[in-house]
This record gives structure tokens, sequence and C-alpha cells, in this order.
């Protein structure tokens, strides 16, 4: 006997029961352990930061990281699963700044940062407790009492291990480069970082500068000579245009294109220099133009610098051999020049651009190239320096200032506003300010070929990532500027001679330790600052102090590290390797990543081992909203995991995940969604099994009865259908690819309940115990118990449940969990596509004949006398007429004629339906005698109701009285055993109910009946 079953699901409930009994009984150990000396099936888990709690995106990337190990555990791989913990970084610092309530980094300092990073420290597992319990609540299944964690003293080492193989191979070095720099944090981004934070239609500034010039660049032909000419006749202006107006006081070049025309237009008795092609779109079409010019005439011309940093106590430095900055001498009369270079534009603008190196990539170079001056009047909290008008503000708040000061001295021409896309800080959102400074790179352009060759080693899903956004990420790679200006990370393991400035990596504890003249070791052990910065040793080349730089390292370079940093390699571990562990077999996290982690592991593979460490990645998109906008508290819109959770449980939240959209698509998401899948599949599913149970219990069916048996069409069907789900499910999550093998199973089950079982309820319903009752039984169970292992890496709760009564309480030699068992392989022999193709052909025949009597208004019980159909194929046509008799049934017709046209003159309004190449009319004449057997079904469908409501068991056999007239009587006469078998009415009399009858009255097609029901023992 099964465990009898409700047909109410209460998810949460059951799922609370089945992971206390998993916990128990060490369920994910065991399936583990069990399959040890397997193949081993690999996956990284992409840290998350536990300092803030667990979204519904960390819910759709865990379940997805989830499903595929299930999966090969079950195919005898060993698969262990190792949880982690991404610790350091901003975000983690940002958090301790606003509960300290500061926001600098002096105050940090004052603060102390041995005080700030041990809050720091305190702060990372603050919301640890809803991390795992969310995390076992949705059944990831992964080992969370042995997690990695970026800030363990071993963690570190084996990062810096990593560094020191960079260093060795000359790959890490001291740039003098345009970083985009965030100043509210005080420090550079990556170029991966910067990725995450672009947003659109920002407002800013665009303004048009008139840049005041003689025009005289010493040249001595014809038309340099006429340009000085007109410059001397009148007032004339290089005009330039900018959208940063804060960076115009670092202005020390105008760039034109050597070989683009310029125009000297006449305006307002000045003439203004710009090219000829942007004039009309400047509004100086119109204008007077005196000269036309190539650019190459106007480089070399001399202009007044807008503010000579001099005048404003701003140091004025020069490119000296590359990027080496000299300082110059104050010069009252300074002037500097236009440029000729590849980068102007002609699309818009004026066709002149203003430079400033200190403040852009292209700038820069533009200066190492030129020799250039360098001014550079901002701090790197992005105030003005100097004593401008505007110093000490903000360089956006600076932006109308400035230029209120250059429209008073008539050298604004005019002032807009412009939408744009810029780039904001990813953690803090300040405006990012490209800036030069020195950081520490890893040249990760040197290995560029390798890491787009090993790119072609990896499956990405969706495929289009591939070559897409993360190939073309690779394709424009640039050197990684890993070093962060900051408190709370990995310590940069370089260390520096304070007094020849040699410099050395250290690549472990105890290389470090074993440095001449070692000192400022404190225990216990914490490789963190501030006690990092107090180790220092004897400079080898002079004796001098070693001193290590202040700088920590990129986060994403942590979590980019865990393949080797995870397990202490090498210092332990030495075979990852060789052993399975190392690459991954498999990634998952959001598409957001292709810049984070996906890129750090990747690149530090690449570097270290030019490898690529991860084989297969699932790139998720985003969630938003049921109205398609981004999930975000201060809209409210924010979905919180456990509300979905505690109403329709784990297993409906990760069957829509699964099933409702490819991963790589942007999900739209809402609890309704989720109660829709529920409604839909899970019920089907659960109502099917439960079905299953109460019938077999009533007959007493034991399962292992095989082998005797007759099976009829039906059951070949299913059983075919079963088989060829088996292959397509294997096949689906081999290939990385739950939400094909979803709907599969989907599929599957809306078969099984609303064909197979529905199209067998007669055989389960007949009271004799025969060969027949018994193959449906026994085809309806293996259909159910082949579903709990292949719903299992996809619903493990329901799974587990189902799997349980019906096959532990069978047979206790089984394993005791579904998640032990192994998955089901395919028994292709059994699948018959003919048959396949001949039920779905049946299946659409009689859902069309079931439309064209909707269509009439002619309700299913009211048997008709025929359906015309036509198909295309002759094996269709053998296919209905062996197939009728269940066409029949379905849509209650006499007859099925096929035919090769539709008689169309003669019955208008008989009704059509086609679909594809299939056709059919429904012959809508009812005569006497279909009426008759109409209303005995009406009859029928009444008594069933009235045995519900009632509260009879469904096997309860009933005594029935009725009483109605002349008509009504000829119909319970002449459908007597018809009406008797159907309702299971032993006794069905003409007369007045019986005492304690369940009665009810009713009026059928304008005939009154009163009926009673009496349950008999
Ligand atoms: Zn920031
Ligand atoms: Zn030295």
């Amino acid at each position: 006997m099964f465990r009898p079953v409700s047909s109410k699901l209460d998810l949460p409930q059951l799922e609370e029961r089945v992971l206390h009994w998993w916990k128990e009984n060490k369920i994910f150990e065991q399936s583990v352990e069990n399959r040890k000396g397997g193949p081993r099936f690999t996956l990284y888990e992409g840290p998350p930061t536990a300092n803030g709690s667990p979204g519904i995106h960390h819910v759709l990337s865990r379940i997805f990281k989830d499903i595929i190990p299930r999966h090969r555990a079950m195919k005898g791989y060993y698969t262990p699963r190792i949880g982690g913990w991404d610790t350091h970084g901003l975000p983690v610092e940002l958090e301790v700044e606003r509960e300290l309530g500061i926001s600098t980094k002096p105050q940090i300092e004052e603060y102390g940062i041995d005080k700030f990073n041990a809050r720091c420290r305190e702060s990372v597992f603050r919301y640890l407790k809803d991390w795992n319990a969310l995390t076992e609540r949705i059944a990831y299944w992964c080992d969370l009492e042995h997690p990695y964690v970026t800030m363990e003293n071993d963690y570190i080492e084996t990062t810096w291990w990593a560094i020191k193989q960079m260093w060795d191979k000359g790959l890490v070095y001291l740039g003098y480069k345009t970083a985009a720099h965030c100043p509210r944090c005080g420090t550079s981004l990556s170029s991966h970082e910067v990725a995450l934070g672009y947003e659109d239609n920002v407002e800013d500034p665009s303004v048009y500068i008139k840049f005041k010039t003689q025009l005289s660049t010493g040249r001595e032909d014809e038309v340099s000579q006429r340009l000085s000419q007109l410059a001397l006749s009148r007032d004339t202006y290089l005009l330039a245009w900018t959208t940063t107006p804060w960076t115009l006081p670092g202005n020390t070049a105008l760039a034109v294109a050597a070989d683009a025309e310029y125009a000297v237009v006449e305006a307002d008795n000045e003439y203004l220099i710009l090219a000829d092609a942007l004039r009309e779109q400047m509004g100086l079409g119109d204008n007077k133009v005196v000269m036309k010019v190539e650019g190459s005439y106007l480089a070399g011309a001399e202009y007044e610098p807008l503010f000579n940093p001099h005048e404003f106590g701003v140091e004025r430095r020069r490119f000296q051999s590359g990027a080496e900055l000299l300082p110059q001498k104050p010069d009252q009369n300074l002037t500097y020049r236009v440029i000729a270079t590849d980068f102007v534009s002609m699309e818009d603008g004026t066709g002149i651009v203003h430079v400033a190196p200190a403040f852009g990539e292209v700038d820069f170079e533009a200066g190492k190239e030129q020799g250039l001056d360098f001014v550079q009047q901002v701090d790197l909290q992005g105030n003005i320096t100097g004593n401008y008008s505007f110093s000490g503000k903000f360089v956006k708040d600076a932006d109308p200032l400035i230029i209120d000061d250059l429209k008073s001295r008539g050298l604004l021409y005019r002032s807009e506003t412009i939408r744009h896309t810029y780039p904001f800080c990813w953690r803090c959102s300040t405006p990012l300010l490209y800036y030069v400074k020195e950081s520490w790179y890893i040249k990760t352009t040197a290995v560029k070929d390798r890491l787009i060759s090993g790119n072609n080693e990896i499956n990405w899903y969706p495929e289009h990532i591939k070559y897409g956004r993360f190939g073309d990420w690779l394709e424009n790679n640039v050197d990684w500027a890993f070093s962060r200006e900051r408190y709370w990370g990995t310590p940069l393991p370089i260390w520096r001679c304070e007094s020849c400035d040699y410099r050395e990596c250290i690549g472990g504890v105890d290389d470090l330790k074993g440095k001449p003249g070692f000192n400022g070791l404190k225990e216990p052990l914490d490789l963190h600052r501030p006690y990092v910065d107090d180790m220092t040793y004897d400079c080898p080349q002079c004796g001098a102090t070693m001193r290590r730089v202040p700088e920590v390292i990129d986060c994403w370079f942590d979590s980019g590290a865990m393949p080797v940093s995870q397990v202490h390699y090498p210092f332990e571990n030495e075979t990852l390797l060789e052993d399975g562990r190392f690459p991954a077999d498999y990634i998952c996290e959001a598409v957001d990543q292709t810049r984070g982690w996906f890129y750090s592991l990747h690149a530090i593979s690449t570097l270290l081992f030019s490898r690529p460490c991860f084989l297969n990645c699932i790139c998720l998109g985003h969630i938003l909203d049921a109205k398609g906008e981004k999930m975000s508290k201060a809209k409210g819109n924010v979905i919180e995991p456990s509300a979905v959770i505690d109403k329709y449980g784990a297993d409906a939240l990760r069957w829509y995940f699964f099933t409702s959209s490819p991963p790589g698509n942007v999900r739209r998401f809402s609890v309704d969604m989720v109660s829709e899948v529920t409604r839909r599949f899970l019920l089907t599913l659960w109502n099917t099994y439960s079905f299953f149970v109460n019938y077999a219990n009533i007959d007493r069916f034991t399962p292992g009865m095989e082998g005797v048996l007759s099976h009829s069409e039906l059951d070949h069907w299913i059983i075919s259908e079963l088989n060829q789900l088996v292959a397509d499910v294997d096949n689906g999550l081999e290939h990385y690819d739950p939400n094909g093998a979803g709907r599969k199973i989907e599929g599957f089950v809306d078969d099984l309940s609303n064909w197979y079982v529905r199209r067998s309820r007669r055989r389960f319903w007949k009271s004799e115990n025969d060969a027949d009752k018994l193959a449906a039984y026994t085809t309806l169970y293996q259909c159910l118990v082949t579903l709990t292992k292949l719903l299992a890496p996809f619903i493990p709760f329901v799974a587990e449940e189902m799997y349980r009564n019906l096959v532990c309480s069978a047979f206790p030699d089984q394993p005791a969990s579904v998640h032990l068992a192994d998955f089901p392989v395919a028994d292709m022999d059994k699948v018959d596509r003919h048959l396949a193709d001949d039920i779905r052909l049946i299946m659409r025949v009689s859902s069309l004949g079931r439309a064209a009597r909707s269509e009439a208004g002619i309700k299913v019980r009211q048997p008709l006398s025929r359906l015309l159909v036509k198909v295309a194929s002759e094996r269709h046509k053998r296919a209905l007429k062996h197939l009728a008799p269940q066409v029949l049934e379905e849509v209650n017709v006499k007859a099925l004629e096929v035919v090769d046209d539709m008689p169309v003159t003669k019955h208008k309004d008989w009704p059509l339906a086609s679909e594809g190449d299939v056709m059919v009319m429904l012959d809508t004449d009812i005569t006497l005698e279909l009426a008759a057997e109409g209303m005995a079904r009406e009859i029928v469908r009444r008594l069933q109701m009235m045995r519900r409501s009632a509260g009879f068991e469904i096997a309860d056999h009933i005594a029935t009285c009725y009483q109605g007239d002349e008509y009504i009587r000829s119909v319970m006469a002449d459908f007597t055993d018809y009406i008797k078998q159907e309702t299971l009415s032993e006794q069905l009399v003409d007369g007045a109910p019986e005492e304690g009858a369940y009665t009810e009255k009713f009026k059928l097609e304008g005939h009154e009946l009163l009926i009673g029901v009496k349950k008999l023992n």
C-alpha cells in the first residue's frame, strides 16, 4: 500500500518536511560520497558577498548552478560542490563608511585602518545566516560548511602566488596612465568595472568655446601668410566643443584633421574657424566664408590659453621622452598650439578638438606623442585646485561657473545641454573622471591571442555570448588596472625600497619571512592592512628598508583566482591541474559577469596556465519586474524570495525559472507567474500522482507484477513517449539546456494526464482486476516513477516526495532518496515514432472536432452522428481509420468519415476547423435518438456531481431513485445499464428517494427531474 495522497498540494509544508529528512539522513553528502570513484564533474561557485541579503536574482543563479551537478551526480559523476564567499572590496568598505558616518579616506585613516578593517571583517558575514537559510531552502546543494573565503590567509597567500607568477613573467608594471577614477571612492576602476556602470540619457553641458589665435605658424608659404594676414585684420578664434567644461583649464592643445577642409567664416565682426563640413550644423552655413584651407595649414598655429595655469597657482608640466613629465617655468605670454591628429571626428562638434592630456586616454597619448604641456588642476577627490574663481568645487559643480567665466570674457560661442551615455561608479554612482595617475597594471594584452583562442574552447549558453559580448571584450582587451588605493582588500604583494626604489614581488608567507632583516610580524598572522604594512626587510640592492606599496588589489582578482586560491595551491593540493578540479566543467552567473567574474577567471587562468578555466558557461539574463522595469529598492518593486517561497514553494519557483524562458533571456517576473506555473504544471503532475495512488490502493495494486501482461496500444504509446522523453531530458541537461528539457517534461505530463489517464479512466474504474487493469496500473506506475527521476534535478522536493512513496514503500532495497538513484536510461527499442505520430494526429483531430463543436455551441455530452476529416497523406488516412474509435469517444460522434474534399454547398451551417493539413467538419443534425442519449449523459454528469456533493468516496457504490416525466422515464429505461455503470449505482429505481438520501432537483431541456442518492454499505 502507498501512503494515501491528498489531491491538495501544500508545497511549502511538503518541502519543509523533505528538507528535514534530507538533513537528518545527510542525503546531499551521500549523493556526493556514493559516486566517489566515478568521473569528476566540477562546478565553480561564483562567490557572492554576504554583506547584503540575497535577492530573487540570486535564487535564479543558484538553482541553475544546482540543476546540472544534480543531473551529473545521478549519472554517476563524483561531483563535490564547494560554496564560496567574496569578502573584500569597496562594497564592504562603503557599508562600513555609512555605519561610521564618514565618507573620505582621511577620515578612515584618522579612525584607524586596523579598526576600520576589523569592522569590514565583521560586516562581510552579516547576512550569512540569511544566505545559508535561503540556499538550503531552495535546495541549492553545495558544501556551505567548508566554503572558500577570499579574506583568509591561505586564500590571500595563493592570490599573492598568482601575482608573483605574473610578476616573474614581466607582466606586472607600474604605469602612468589614464584611469577611470571614482573621486568619491578615491580609487581607479578597471575597464570591466567601468563597463558595469554606464548610464544612458545623462544630462551634461555642451559648450562651444572660442580660442583666440594669431594663426602664426612661422611658415612662409602663401596660404600661411594669408591666414596670418586675416588674423591681423580682425579678432580670430578657433572654435572647439566639449561636454566637460571642467577640463578646459587643463587644455594644452587643439587638434585638427590634417586632410579635412576648414573654413574661416565671418561672424559679428570676428573670424571663426571650424571644419567646413560642420558649418551648416553649427548654424554658420549662411555666413560669409572668407577662406578655406586644409587642416595641415592650421597645425602649429599658436593660440592663447583659456586659463594660463601660472596665473592660478597650478603647475604646468611637459611630456619628455614618453610618459615622464617635467615641470615648466612660469610664462606670462604662454601659448599653446594646434596639432594634427587622426582622432578628430567630422560627425559632431566643430572639427577642432579640445585636448587636455591630464583627463583622457586619447588626450594623454597625444600629449606623449607630441610633447604637449600637462596641466592637472583637479585633485583625486574631483575638486578643482589652484585659485580660480571656481577652485574648491567638485568638477561637475564647477561646470556652470566655468561657463559663466568664459561668457564674461567673450570666449563662449554657444552653451547647450546634451543627453549622452556617461560612466558612473558601479558601486557608489559618482560620475567617473578620466584621470592620469600612477597605477599597477597586469599586461593582459601580452596574452591577448591566447585569451581569444582559449575562448574557442568554451561552450557558452546562449551561444552568441561567445563571439558577441565575451569575444568582443577579449578583442578589445586592454591591460588590467588592478591596484586600488583602498584598505579592505588583498594587499598588493609588492615591496619597494625607500631609498633606491628597487621593487620585489612576494609570492608567499615563507618567501616574505625568509627575507634578510625581515621585521614587523605580529601573531596571529593577518595578511591585511595595516599589519602587512608593518612587515619590512632589507633591500638586497642597497640595504635600506623595503616597504610594501600602499595599494590593495581589485577584488575581481580575488574571485578570479578562486580555482587556485580556494585550495591553497600550490602550497597544498599540488595535483590540482591533473585531478579533475581544474578546469571547471561548469559555471553559471548573470550576463553582467562577462566583464566581471567570467573575464577575471579567464584572464588569470590564461596568465597562469595558458588554459581556459571553465568549459561550459550558462550566462543568465537579468530579472525585471512584471512591467519590464529594473527591480530596485527605490522603486519599491523588489520581490523578496521568501515572499514567493513561503506561499508557493521553492519547487514552484524553480520550475518557473527553468521553464519560463531560455536562461539567457531577460525575464519579467511576478508572483502571479509562479502561481500560474503551479496551477498548470505542478498540480497536473500532483493530481495524476494522487489519482494513481488512491486507485492503486483501492485495487491493492502492487508494483513489480509485470511479465504476463498484454499491453494495449495506449500503453505502448505512453511508454514510447516516456522513453523518448528520457532521451530528450538527458540530452537537454547534458547540453546545459534545462529550459528545453523542462518543456519536454511539461508536454509529457500534459499528455499523460490529459490523454493517457483520461482515456484509461475506464480501465481503472471497472470492478474486475483483470490483465488490462493491471497493465494500466503498471504503465502509469512506470511513467510516474521515471518522472520522479527525470524531475529530481528540477524540482527536488516534489520528486523526492513522490519517489519515496512510489518506490521506497514497495521496494525497500532501492535507494532511499531519488537523488541517490541513477538517472533513467532510455530504451530506444520501445520508441515507436509512427505510433507517436498517429496519436498526435488523433489528438489534433479530436481537438479540432471539439473546437467545431464549441463553434456550433453544442456541448460535448450531446452525441452527434459523424465527423468528416480530411488529411493530406495516405499514411494518415490509414491511421485515422485504424484509430477512429478514439476520436469517436473524444468528440462524441457516432462515425468518422475520411474524405478527400469537404462538401461545401449543401451544409453551410456545419462548422469547420483546420490546423496545418488537417481539416474537420462536424455534422450537427441531431436525431431523436441522439437527443435521448445526450440527455442520458447529462443525467450521468449530474449524478456524478451529486456523488461529490454528498461526500461519497470515489469507490462507493450507491442506490439511485428518480422521479420525472414520461420522457425522462423513457431515457432512464433506455440507458439503464449505462447510467448505472457510470455512477456506480447498484439500483436505478423510478420512485421517491429513500429516507436519508441526498436529493437534488433539476430542469433539463425543459424536463423536471428529482434524483436521490444513497450510499450502500
Ligand atoms: Zn565610487
Ligand atoms: Zn635599495
